[in-house]
């Protein structure tokens, strides 16, 4: 068995909230193309699995710089640190033709 080292901090990329959230929009399911900080950094949110949430332009441009409540979003599901991710990202032999314009943006 192979254990892979599990650090949330290191672990979190763009691609790896993607693959967590399906490429889709947490709150609306079109398909995602920005990372959302669901608290916002600018007001004291943290970059850390539990703070962001895959999202699509036009979510994120009517979020803003809001709390969800604030901005009358419903998140469809609770972002949380997949303990499962690490294994999916870092084992996968090559990337789906899909994930790279998601790739592109984060790069
Ligand atoms: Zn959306």
């Amino acid at each position: 068995m192979v254990k892979v080292p599990y650090n949330r901090h290191t672990a979190m990329s763009r691609r790896a909230v993607f693959a967590r959230d399906g490429h889709r929009c947490g709150y609306c399911g079109a398909p995602a193309d920005s990372i959302d900080h669901v608290v916002p950094r600018s007001r004291g949110g943290s970059n850390v699995w539990e703070n962001v949430i895959a999202a699509c332009r036009a979510c994120n441009l009517r979020k803003r710089d809001r709390t969800p409540e604030e901005a009358g979003m419903r998140m469809s599901s609770v972002p949380r640190a997949p303990r499962e991710l690490s294994w999916i990202v870092y084992s996968v032999p090559r990337v789906p033709e899909e994930w790279k314009p998601f790739l592109a943006v984060a790069s």
